[in-house]
């Protein structure tokens, strides 16, 4: 008898589209964009050297674990997380992959501790998309968002033959385009964020595009 990797027993299709959330598929904030520039120019996120075996080594749990938010910056940061819009055109975006056949992901730096991943489901929920997720990978305390992120892809590239990824982070989508060739990363740019990686930069990049943001950014 035939034995196969277990990963390949869970293929469940061909086509996985994995999103970011926030500032891909949710709006965030005006203010915390700008904070966001402000902290990368002055200190820049050291993301690691890593190569794709680093990551394949990686034993990473994306999923819910009990934990409280905890802390007057916590609770602010939670409190706007929840407050967050889902973009205008993101269902009809959805209802079309699903459409197609394309099983989608959510893979998010919002932490995996109970209280997020729970707000992050109701927000969803209550904004009619929640279900179109197949799953969702937060990030667990101690793991660098962008390495959550490329092992979690990592993992979806075993069991797909085509995986997309849509993120907006520069500096995340050049680390993800560096360490997965395999993976198409659809780089969500507008306004400021784009000072943080040089366009030419990530031009270079065969597997990175730059694609139209979903409805009206304001
Ligand atoms: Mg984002």
């Amino acid at each position: 008898m035939l034995e196969y990797p277990s990963m390949r027993a869970e293929i469940a299709g061909s086509k996985a589209r994995v999103f970011d959330f926030d500032d891909t598929l949710l709006a965030r904030e005006r203010v915390t964009r700008l904070m966001g520039l402000v902290v990368g120019k002055v200190r820049p996120q050291h993301v690691p050297h890593l190569t794709a075996e680093d990551i394949a080594q990686l034993n990473i749990n994306h999923g819910r674990v009990e934990g409280e938010v905890k802390g007057r910056k916590e609770k602010t940061a939670f409190d706007w997380h929840a407050g967050r819009r889902v973009y205008p055109g993101v269902k009809e975006e959805l209802e079309k992959l699903t459409t197609e056949g394309v099983d989608i992901y959510g893979n998010t730096g919002r932490p995996n501790k109970g209280a997020w991943v729970d707000m992050t489901h109701e927000s969803l929920d209550r904004q009619g998309i929640d279900s179109f997720f197949r799953d969702i990978a937060f990030t667990p305390k101690g793991i660098k968002t962008a390495v959550s992120k490329a092992h979690r892809l990592w993992e979806l590239s075993q069991q797909y033959e085509q995986v997309v990824m849509d993120e907006d982070d520069p500096r995340t989508v050049r680390f993800l385009a560096t360490v997965l060739p395999n993976v198409q990363i659809n780089y969500i740019q507008y306004g400021t964020s784009g000072l943080l990686v040089s366009r030419r930069e990530l031009e270079a990049f065969p597997n990175v595009r730059r694609v139209a943001v979903f409805g009206e950014r304001k």
